[in-house]
This record gives structure tokens, sequence and C-alpha cells, in this order.
């Protein structure tokens, strides 16, 4: 297989020869694609494209891999030193007078590591993205530092990575790991990708796959158990790191990376919902994260990468979008990811109050936001919504199905017209959200976070609430029954229940049953009692973004609700007794 529109050149260095490829323009800086174990430099095929759109982008075949020759004997052929004659004769033939952005995944990234922290190479690396693969030497220290002070938690830490590094030590047995890659193993690794990493199957990995995992056996063998015993003490970072940590690796912890400033001094972080292989399940997001860092780095500012909020190093660059952003909660989940650096969508009906957050936002953070004025119920409406932010502004990363409407009054005071139009906007807006944003997630395949706000009323019944509490009861099952679905796809789904919230929906919810005067005695009255309750929309906010970082199920926020939750499931008798109290209203 070869990289579409690619240009293929061979470079001689100690005893092999290297296969280069490269995309995009030579005149525009250059970035360097290493690949991992067990790979070759296809498992960029969908990242490098999207580079070389602003990039001269290479990729080359590590030694033993790919169509790269293997050094012989094998034993010995593959040592830090040997990769790092190779990524300079590299670096000199592709870009002799300018440094290089490094980008390494798994033992790329690793042998990458070595690159950046060695003074040979100083002033030949610009920048280094650092994917699913630690530096040998920081590892050493981290494991060194544990064994001597072994706390609790340590221990803890030191036992997760242990067992996370089992593949380790069967790669450092003779023989076996190259009879299992020549023979079954080989065999069923792209199903195996598919089914355990999500790694979409056409057309990778490359056929060389058996031999490139019997030769690359030998980087484990040649260095691993050297370097964790004996550590360098001065692998210090001598270009500026992006270190990018899927949450997910099945095979590396995020604590391994928790003294990492200490090596690095400049360091942006980012992190994100995924698992081992984000070369092929996140390109969008790996090729965006790569051209914001590349960029910044060649415009003399790699500090200024990350917005400084909480949750910056999730949603850095993501495109989240929130219904119902004019006021409350919405308002102030769309400020919390502006604050992150996400770039924002706000969607409400009230024209001007969404352009108030969107413009707020881009002052907060966010390094894009705009309005959009759509009616949540309105299908049509909201089919165009779908379209529009997909040409214009991509597909969304999070989508926050807020928007609603407040309904009080006894069944038999509910009309009809009450019922439809609560459902409408509580139940049938969150449906056409999940439909057409979460069709466009699936599609792109890449993941994705859909968040539902649902209520303490979704398992609280109350006498005075059958259709709100209906309409969010239906919302808090939508988002589980979808939440099972899409958990193959890399899509989380989460319901949000919060309790007594102080925003406007207290002044602009109907009293069915009662006149328009009693009706504005009853907002009033609501409106003060949720003052003096006074639980802010923003802490709300804060739990919807913890949600999502975490990839919560469902989501209780306020002590009263996350009580009544709690009563529901235990104690559902005395629930149905409160269910039955007069409203004080
Ligand atoms: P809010 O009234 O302050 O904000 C709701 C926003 O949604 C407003 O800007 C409004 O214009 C918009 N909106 C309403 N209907 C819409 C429609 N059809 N299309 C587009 N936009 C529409 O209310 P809030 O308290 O921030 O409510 C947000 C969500 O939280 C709602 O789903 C609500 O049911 C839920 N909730 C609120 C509380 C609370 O105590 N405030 C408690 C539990 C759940």
């Amino acid at each position: 297989m070869t990289l579409q529109g690619a240009r293929e050149r061979r470079v001689r260095t100690g005893g092999v020869e290297l296969c280069v490829a490269e995309l995009g323009d030579p005149g525009q800086p250059t970035v360097i694609l290493v690949h991992g174990y067990p790979d070759s430099k296809e498992v960029w095929s969908e990242v490098a494209p999207r580079l070389a759109e602003r990039f001269h982008v290479v990729l080359y075949d590590v030694r033993g891999h790919g169509r790269s020759t293997a050094p012989k004997p094998l034993r010995g052929g593959f040592t830090l030193e040997k990769l790092t004659d190779d990524f300079l004769a590299v670096a000199d033939a592709v870009s002799p007078d300018r440094p290089v952005h490094l980008v390494g995944h798994d033992w790329g990234s690793v042998q990458s590591w070595e690159f950046a922290t060695v003074k040979r190479t100083e002033g030949r690396i610009a920048s280094f993205t650092s994917m699913s693969g630690p530096s040998l030497d920081h590892f050493g220290h981290w494991i060194n530092r544990r064994l001597k002070r072994p706390t609790p938690r340590r221990v803890g830490q030191l036992l997760g990575q242990g067992a996370k590094s089992w593949y380790v030590y069967a790669l450092h047995t003779p023989v076996l790991p190259e009879l299992a890659w020549r023979g079954p193993l080989g065999k069923h690794w792209p199903k195996l990708l598919e089914r355990f990493e999500q790694v979409p199957g056409a057309g990778y990995p490359a056929s060389s796959l058996p031999t490139d995992a019997a030769h690359g056996a030998w980087l484990y063998r040649d260095n691993v158990r050297a370097r964790l015993r004996r550590p360098r003490t001065d692998a210090y970072a001598h270009a500026p790191v992006q270190l990018i940590t899927p949450l997910g690796d099945a095979f590396l912890s995020e604590k391994l990376y928790d003294e990492l400033e200490q090596w690095v001094p400049q360091l942006t972080r980012r992190t994100l919902a995924a698992k081992h292989w984000i070369p092929r399940s996140r390109p969008d997001q790996l090729a965006a994260w790569i051209t914001e860092f590349v960029t910044s780095v060649e415009g003399g500012r790699p500090e200024a990468v990350t917005a400084t909020g909480k949750y910056a190093d999730r949603f850095g660059g993501q495109l989240v979008l929130v219904t119902g952003a004019g006021s409350g909660i919405g308002r102030a989940t769309a400020y919390a990811f502006a604050e992150a650096g996400a770039r924002v969508v706000a969607v409400d009906r009230d024209a001007e109050a969404a352009a108030r957050t969107a413009e707020m936002s881009r002052l907060i953070g966010a390094p894009a936001a705009w309005a959009e004025t759509v009616d949540v119920s309105d299908e049509q409406a909201m089919e165009k919504l779908a379209e529009k932010v997909a040409t214009e502004y991509g597909v969304v990363d999070v989508l926050v199905n807020n928007a609603g409407i407040g309904l009080s009054g006894s069944f038999f005071d509910t009309t009809p017209e009450d019922w439809k139009k609560v459902l409408d906007v509580n139940l049938w807006g969150v449906i056409h959200g999940c439909r057409l944003f979460g069709k466009q997630m699936t599609e792109r395949g890449q993941g994705g976070h859909i968040v539902n706000t649902a209520s303490a009323a979704a398992y609280q019944p109350s006498k005075a609430l059958p259709a709100y509490s209906t309409s969010k009861a239906a919302v808090l099952m939508l988002s589980e029954c979808l939440r099972a679905e899409l958990a193959g796809q890399g899509i989380g789904v989460t319901a949000i229940c919060p309790g007594f919230v102080n925003t406007n929906i207290t002044s602009t919810a109907h009293f069915a049953g009662v006149d328009s005067e009693e009706e504005k005695r009853r907002q009033k009255k609501s409106a003060r009692l949720y003052g003096l309750r006074n639980y802010p929309p923003e802490k709300v906010a804060d739990a919807i973004l913890r949600a999502v970082v975490r990839g919560e199920a469902v989501v209780p926020v306020t002590p009263e609700a996350r009580g009544a939750y709690l009563m529901s499931r235990f104690t559902p008798r005395a629930l149905r007794r409160i269910a039955r109290l007069e409203p004080p209203l």
C-alpha cells in the first residue's frame, strides 16, 4: 500500500535503506511522522493528507519495517542510538536547512523522545508531538522514584502500569513472538484491532505487518531493560513538546506523565477519550492539534497554544454545540467550554441572547464562536442547522441538548396543547439534536459526546409536574438507550439531572389551570424560592464538562437531586410519598 500522491525516496544510513514518503509543499515547515509498533508508516495514512494541506509532511518506515531494509544482524540493530542516526539522515535529506517538527506515536514516540532529548539533535527539532509512547529515561526515573518511596498510591500506580505492560515482557521471550506474529497473531491482528481498539479496517494495517512485528520485537529487546535500569539523567527536551494522551489507552497509564514538566520546559498537554491507536481512530483531532501546535511554534509562541480553563487539555479546539445557550445552564455551559478553548456554536430561539453568548464566549477564550437562531422543536429548522454546522464549522465533537421549558400543573389541568408544547421542546428537541448531530458523529467515525439535559424530575415523581417530569424521564431513558447503541463507536452519552438551579426558567414556566394573573404570581414566587436556594448554573456547567471528561452516564447535580436519585433507587416508596405533597407555590 502506498500513500496516495506521496513522493517516495530511499535514504541510506548505517547499513540500512529507509523508505521515505513526502506529501505537501516542501517550501512549508516540515513535519516528520514516526510510526510505532507493530506498524509501518501507513498508520499515518489518514493524518498525513490532512496535514499536507498546510505542511511539508514526511513519513518513513522505521528500519526493519514496511519497505525499509532490516539491519543485519537484527540483535543490536535497533538501539535508540541507531534510530537517532536514521532520524537525522531523514531530516537532513528532506529539510537540510530548517529544523523539523516531529510527531511520534507509540514506539515512534518512544524513539522521538530520544531524538528530542539528546545533544546531537539540538537545533534540528522545532517541536515534538508525542502520543502513547513515553521516554524510556523518564519512565525509568518514574519507576525508581516509586520504588524508593513506595506510598500506597505510588505502589498502586506501579502495579497498574506493570499490568498494562504485559506485552513488553512477552516480547522479551526469544523466538515465540516472531512465531506468533508470522502465524496466527499476524493473521488475526486486523480483526483484533477492529474489535478491541475500534480501529477502522479498510486498507490497514499494511501487508508487511507480520515481518514488521517480528523485526520490531528488537526495539524492545535492544532498549527497554538497559534504559530502565540506567535511565539518562539529562533527558531534558530541547524543543517544545505537545503531549496527547488517549485516556482509554490499554497499554499506558496517564500517571506515567505526572512528572513530565520537570523534563520539558515547554509542555502543552492534550487528552482525548480514545484508545491507543489514535492516528487511525482520531485523525481529524490529531491533525487539528498538530496544525495548531506547529503553527504556534513557527509563530514563536508555543506557550499560547492552550486556553487556561480547567479542561483546556481536553476541549481545546473542539467544536461544541449548545442548545438553549441564551440563558441559564446553556449559557454557563457555553462559557465553560469557551474557557476550555473550545469553538462554540450557541443555539437559541432568542437571537439576541444567542448572539450575546457567542460574543462573550469569544472574549472568554473560544477561538471561534457563532450564534444560531433555531427553535429546537422545529424538525426542518434543526435539519437546516445540522447541515449548516457541518458545512461551515465541521462535525460537532460535543453536543449539549439543553434547551427546555418549564410546565407546572396537575394532570387534569394540563391541556393537550400544554403537553404538546412541553414534549415538542423538551423531548423532540433532544431527539432532533441526537438524530441529526449524532448521525454526523457516527458517520465521521471519530467519536464524540452527547449531553442531554434532563432533570431530577426525571426520576422524582410529583403530582405538580406530570408533563414536565414525563418529558424529562423520556430524555433520561433516551440517553441511556442511545448510550448503549453508540458505545461501540466511541461516542459517549450523558444525562444531566439538575435539581433547583437559579435561572430564568421559573419566570418563563407555564402554570396550567390558572389565569394569567395567578400564573405571574406563581412565576414570581418560584423565582424567589429558586433565588433563595441560589444554586448557580455555573456549577451545572462544570458538572457537564466533568461528565464528558469522565464519560459519566447519569449525573444528578445539586444535593437534592443526588438525594432524590439515591431515594429512587433504595427507598422509592418514600419518594412516592413526597410526590403527593402540595408544591409550595
Ligand atoms: P433558562 O430558561 O434560563 O434557559 C433556557 C434557554 O432555552 C433560554 O435561553 C430559551 O430561550 C431557550 N429555549 C427554550 N425553548 C427553546 C426552543 N424551543 N428552541 C431553542 N431554544 C429554546 O432555563 P435553564 O434553567 O437554564 O434550563 C436549561 C435546561 O435545564 C432545561 O432543559 C431545563 O428543563 C433544565 N433544568 C433546569 C432546572 C432548573 O432548576 N433551572 C432544573 C432541572 C433541569
